[in-house]
């Protein structure tokens, strides 16, 4: 399958400020848990999501746009939690507020993936966020990173324990890696699925 051709479209701390789009995934998980990673396999781009890593870009909704202009659909590259840790508390408040009202208004958003990473995750953090995705009933999938990181003989067990710490079945959580390349096209089609061009 042919990569998406994601490419940027603007940041800001305001999801109201963004292009409206018909169609949108939000993509969302701790600092360092691939997320970059993973948007560069998607789109078959070494530098895209390095866009959202840039220092002033790190903290704010970063939106990539899918096909020509005038573009109908899209990806929002969510800040990764641990940023704001050492932030004062009111920094800590208006990036949660950014954050939660995106993910509760944006019309256009039609799924969340939740990255976690393979290896540790859960994580208390994602736990946090797959909580209140419930508690609000927004539409989410979780996605489980650096599958190539895990052991194949503790794959299985592994698997099992991500999935119960998410609340959730094994299979209910597509494992990937940005490093070999598995499940990236499956990914993918999810992705246009969602979007609504698949
Ligand atoms: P982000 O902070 O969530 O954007 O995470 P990055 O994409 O920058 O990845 C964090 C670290 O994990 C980097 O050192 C990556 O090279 C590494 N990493 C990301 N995905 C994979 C993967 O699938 N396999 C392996 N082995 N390492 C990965």
């Amino acid at each position: 399958m042919r990569p998406l051709e994601f490419r940027f479209s603007q940041s800001a701390t305001d999801h109201r400020r963004l292009p409206t789009l018909d169609a949108e995934i939000a993509i969302v998980g701790r600092s360092n848990v691939g997320k970059s990673s993973i948007i560069n396999a998607i789109a078959n781009r070494k530098r895209l999501a390095f866009t959202s890593k840039t220092p002033g870009r790190t903290q704010l909704l970063n939106l990539f746009v899918l096909g020509d202009e005038p573009a109908r659909r899209g990806l929002m590259d969510l800040p990764g939690y641990g940023y704001a840790a050492g932030a004062s508390k009111k920094a800590q408040a208006s990036w949660q507020k950014m954050i939660e009202e995106y993910l509760l208004e944006r019309d256009s958003l039609v799924m969340i993936i939740v990255l976690v990473d393979g290896l540790v995750g859960p994580t208390a953090l994602d736990t946090v966020m797959l909580t209140w995705l419930r508690s609000h009933g927004l539409p989410h999938n979780v996605v489980a990173t650096k599958q190539d990181k895990v052991k194949s003989s503790q794959r299985q067990k592994r698997g099992a324990e991500l999935a119960a710490g998410c609340d959730l079945e094994p299979g209910d959580v597509l494992w990937v890696s940005a490093t070999t390349g598995l499940n990236v096209d499956r990914l993918r089609r999810r992705i246009l699925t969602w979007l609504g061009t698949g």
